[in-house]
């Protein structure tokens, strides 16, 4: 299988350290990569703009490309995927209509209030004089959302009336570009989060293992929201039943997308918060998760390649259920220093292969390059996923820190509590 994954990050990293561990696979191009798919077994990275559709398409032509694997939404948003399966390329991803699901809040909204899933109380606004009025009749905590893409950072969960107005303010002063000309005023959901990935080819949905990832920027959970800072799965703090019931929305929202005309195939992301009247659909992605994909992926057994090309080819139906190992994965973010603000980026970074010499733990990289003298420096906010795999999250938890230590590059910051949730849920009365 000759596979063309497009994206940048730790979670296109992961995807192609997995597909490159798999014996069908003979040819992976990364568009564009980074500085770690760049070193994975017969990989190439290869300089293609994602959101240049045509170029994209005629790559995969001339390459012959058997699969293709979108990872990050932008691209999805824009229509990467119909102009892939127009070219007859077997393509893992949504088309447009089926990336609103992520691309628009409020589009997410009216499905889940046509299937009756349960989620917060929302209103939208087009101007901001009415935001503000109706802010005035509400009380804190309340959540305010940009309703189109921010990379996760067009979110403010404001303790404080006076944060939901700035946030307010914030949208409609252009800060999120487009992304901010319809703002979401939100109620507050109180709970643990909990992501459930679903792999859907149209039809039938094959759900992965729970996972949980760390938003705020700081420990104890504070500061402001990033694209993720760490993640643990599988989830010790959820039962059978919410499991359950977790699954149960997503196949609800992946029949309420089909009965819409909607051929949704690729990955069906459910960001859920587990309140006590049950989990509660926070948000929808229509791609993996991106820190959550480097804790799934190390722990699928199943050959990706396989799965992927049953995704695109609308066979999932035949596939058995989805082998993953009893062994639980940690993974922390290291940062650059400012992000999610202003950052600064070209430090060179040392330590990687000292830290994937203990075992259980792989490197991804997410914003890394390789300089022409081929250095390895940082490119991003987020520069490294440091995962470490191992039997119970004691040892998981360790292992990855002790991995982190080895790694170093001028302002990197990381958590230093990732996946602290996943002891206490397991101690009695917590
Ligand atoms: P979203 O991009 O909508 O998932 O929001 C990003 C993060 O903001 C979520 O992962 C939550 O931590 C938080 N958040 C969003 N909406 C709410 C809500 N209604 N109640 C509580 N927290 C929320």
């Amino acid at each position: 299988m000759r596979v063309l994954v497009l994206g940048s990050g730790g979670r296109e990293h992961a995807i192609v350290h997995s597909l490159a561990a798999s014996p069908n696979v003979e040819a992976i191009y990364a568009a564009p990569g980074n500085g770690g798919t760049a070193g994975e077994r017969v990989t190439n990275n290869v300089a293609l703009d994602p959101d240049d559709a045509a170029a994209v398409v005629a790559f995969a032509r001339d390459k012959a490309i058997d699969l293709a694997m979108i990872g990050p939404e932008g691209p999805l948003c824009n229509g990467l995927a119909d102009a892939l399966r127009s070219a007859g390329i077997p393509t893992v991803g949504p088309g447009k209509d089926g990336a609103a699901l992520e691309g628009s809040k409020s589009f997410a909204k009216d499905l889940m209030r046509r299937a009756n899933i349960p989620t917060a109380a929302a209103e939208s606004f087009t101007d901001r004089q009415s935001a503000l009025d109706y802010l005035a009749t509400q009380t804190a905590p309340i959540v305010v959302k940009a309703d189109g893409l921010a990379a996760g950072k067009g979110v403010t969960v404001a303790t404080e009336m006076q944060q939901a107005i700035d946030a307010v303010e914030e949208c409609f002063s252009g800060r999120f570009g487009s992304a901010g000309n319809v703002v979401v005023v939100e109620e507050f959901l109180d709970g643990p989060e909990c992501s459930l990935l679903a792999f859907v080819d149209g039809t039938t949905v094959l759900p992965m293992s729970p996972a949980q990832d760390h938003k705020r920027v700081g420990d104890g959970d504070t500061g402001p929201n990033t694209g993720g800072m760490g993640v643990y799965s599988p989830v010790p703090g959820v039962d059978a039943k919410q499991y359950c019931r977790m699954l149960e929305i997503l196949e609800v929202t992946a029949r309420e997308l089909h009965d819409a005309g909607i051929d949704f195939r690729g990955i069906l992301y459910g960001g859920f918060i587990l309140t006590p009247d049950g989990p509660k659909v926070l948000e929808y992605n229509a791609r993996f998760g991106d820190p959550e994909t480097q804790v799934l992926l190390p722990r699928l057994n199943t050959d990706l390649a396989e799965v992927l090309s049953a995704v695109a080819n609308g066979k999932l139906e035949e596939f058995g259920p989805l082998s993953w190992t009893q062994h639980v994965a940690v993974s922390v973010v290291i940062a650059s220093g400012g992000y999610p603000g202003e950052y600064t980026t070209g430090k060179p970074i040392s330590g990687i292969a000292d830290a994937q010499a203990i075992e259980g733990v792989t490197v991804y990289h997410a914003g890394t390059k390789l300089t022409l003298d081929g250095s390895l420096v940082t490119a991003g906010g987020r520069v490294l996923n440091v995962t470490a795999v191992a039997p119970d999250f004691e040892t998981a938890i360790a292992t990855a820190y002790q991995a982190v230590g080895r790694i170093s590059f001028d302002g990197a910051f990381y958590r230093t509590d990732i996946a602290h949730r996943a002891l206490a849920s397991r101690q009695p009365g917590a």
